[in-house]
């Protein structure tokens, strides 16, 4: 590769030297998250990596991740009930897909799954800033899984 003045760059490899990885088209994981064809809690994994800022943590407002895991019904999108969003992040927990911290309001990529997400760092759901510092703007608001 070469930068814009035509000299020899090298691609700094973010999870080290040798471990493979690959660029995703955002967009893209997002379109699957909204993909009833695939489980919800598939579709829980796909809306964190589609989403998560640069320390991991992808943060929704009330409901979005409702809507995102809804379906198709009599013509419109109708979004997942409560109970079927918390079993979705409950398997996907379960399975590691997403960290065990997760809620409704914030999906947390699996330690080590995920480097350079984009745009800030740190969470308002977690209550936290990049450097560990505790946000003290922050109410601290979280939402647990929602029991049946
Ligand atoms: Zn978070």
């Amino acid at each position: 590769m070469t930068d814009d003045a035509g000299n020899a760059t090298r691609r700094v490899n973010p999870f080290g030297e040798g471990v493979g990885y690959v660029r995703i088209k955002l967009s893209n994981l997002m379109q699957r998250a909204q993909d009833a064809r695939y489980d919800r809690a598939t579709r829980v994994e796909f809306a964190c990596l589609a989403e998560c800022n640069r320390d991991g943590h992808a943060q929704f407002e009330r409901d979005e991740l409702a809507n995102i895991l809804g379906k198709m019904h009599n013509g419109q999108w109708a979004p997942a009930s409560r109970s079927r969003v918390s079993d979705a992040i409950a398997t996907a927990k379960a399975r590691g897909g997403i960290g065990p911290e997760s809620t409704t309001r914030c999906l947390v990529a699996p330690a080590g799954a995920v480097s350079q997400g984009r745009g800030d760092r740190g969470c308002r759901v977690h209550n936290f800033r990049s450097n560990g510092t505790v946000r003290p703007d922050c109410s601290g608001e979280t939402e647990q899984s929602v029991p049946d």
